[in-house]
């Protein structure tokens, strides 16, 4: 019995599987739902990149390795 959180584990947009980058991402700017990176960049008008340089300057946060 193990209990599936979906809402968790996919973007709420375009349905591509969340890393937790993602996740960290989403919560950060205050998304109720959790999306990705590629949405949330679309979102800002941003291109990925951009979009993470962004949150290391403003949040100090760093991308996961491999990313
Ligand atoms: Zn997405």
């Amino acid at each position: 019995m193990s209990i599936k959180k979906r809402e968790d584990a996919d973007c709420n947009a375009c349905g591509r599987r969340l890393t937790s980058w993602d996740r960290r991402l989403s919560k950060s700017l205050g998304y109720r739902y959790p999306v990705c990176e590629a949405c949330i960049a679309r979102e800002y008008d941003m291109d990925v990149q951009v979009l993470r340089e962004r949150m290391e300057d403003f949040y100090g946060m760093r991308p996961c390795q491999g990313l």
